[in-house]
């Protein structure tokens, strides 16, 4: 009974020390491992209407972001970074004309 005790109290101990030790760690592992098991979903791109798949990881960071799921690929959305920069170095060659 008395070594039972001791055993038991051992537990709690080693148990206590460990959370204080690993508290980050373990912190850090439960988030990962919530990363990992949310499952990717396939979006159709509403650009080139390919499917591509939007991963479980992406999903959080987007969430944590506060954005919406993305609606187009990651090559349409290059496109369109492309198209806006193209856009704004145009914007700016007109504004330089006109001065
Ligand atoms: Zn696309």
């Amino acid at each position: 009974m008395k070594l039972h005790l001791l055993k038991v109290w051992l537990s709690i101990f080693n148990k206590e020390m460990a959370d204080n030790e690993n508290w980050n760690i373990v912190k850090k592992k439960e988030k990962d491992n919530k990363v990992q098991k949310l499952p990717g979903v396939t979006i159709t791109c509403s650009w080139c209407k390919k499917d591509f798949s939007f991963a479980g990881k992406d999903q959080v960071y987007y969430q944590s972001k506060g954005f919406d799921p993305p609606k187009k690929c990651k090559d349409c959305r290059d496109k369109k970074k492309q198209i806006a920069a193209a856009k704004q170095a145009a914007e700016v060659a007109q504004d330089d004309q006109n001065e």
